[in-house]
């Protein structure tokens, strides 16, 4: 489904969302899902009459494994690059144990046996990849990131929730590993100013006049 000008949420990824994004160099990818999409990623670039092959960089928001279920099949298949924030690329590349974190979390991670991936970047602040701005919000984990493009189009991983409804909900406590910072990130995220927001969970949202800090959706 077209979800903004040059970008795509990918249909039938289930849980979490993936975005599509035409980028000057190709496709880029924002997250990829859980374990067993990556067939079905590259089925819907070939129905957007796109070749699997343009798919150059995949950007992940996080480790998590409702996010970078699939990103070891789609290298594989693809030759993409991956991206990930400096702090979760340990995780993702199985070198470090997601430690402190959150109990559900852990025991989701246990019941998939993820493929590590060896990160082609690591994502700092500031960096640029694909005309999208990397900024960093930990908290829900150590390296969550957003990624903004110049039109005010916001991908905000777990960072930032949707609803169902076209609204925004702050990340899960129960899930982050830093609850307090994952909510001081999303007040962060709402600070940078967004025209869309394409969260990892729930719905688009455009953005709406704030009401006030203390009436927040949650
Ligand atoms: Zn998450």
């Amino acid at each position: 489904m077209k979800v903004a000008e040059g970008v795509h949420r990918i249909d039938g990824v289930r849980i979490s969302n993936a975005y599509l994004v035409s980028a000057d160099d190709g496709l880029l990818l924002v997250d990829t899902g859980i374990p067993g999409n990556a067939k079905r990623i590259l089925a819907f670039i070939e129905r957007l009459g796109r070749r699997p092959d343009e798919l150059r960089t995949i950007v992940l928001t996080h480790w998590h494994i409702d996010h970078v279920g699939s990103v070891a099949g789609l290298k594989r298949l693809t030759g993409a690059q991956v991206a990930i924030h400096e702090l979760d690329a340990p995780v993702l590349a199985g070198r470090e144990r997601p430690a402190k974190g959150r109990r559900a979390m852990a025991v989701i991670t246990r019941l998939f046996h993820l493929r590590p991936v060896s990160a082609d970047l690591r994502l700092r602040d500031g960096d640029r990849i694909g005309g999208l701005e990397v900024v960093h919000v930990p908290g829900h984990t150590a390296g969550s990131i957003v990624l903004r493009r110049d039109d005010g189009v916001v991908f905000s991983g777990d960072a930032l929730l949707g609803d169902r409804h076209g609204g925004i909900r702050p990340p899960d406590p129960g899930l982050s590993l830093d609850p307090d910072q994952a909510r001081a990130s999303a007040e962060k995220i709402r600070a940078l100013g967004f025209r869309l927001l394409l969260p990892g969970h729930g719905r688009p949202a455009a953005a709406r006049p704030r009401p006030g800090p203390s009436s927040s959706q949650s």
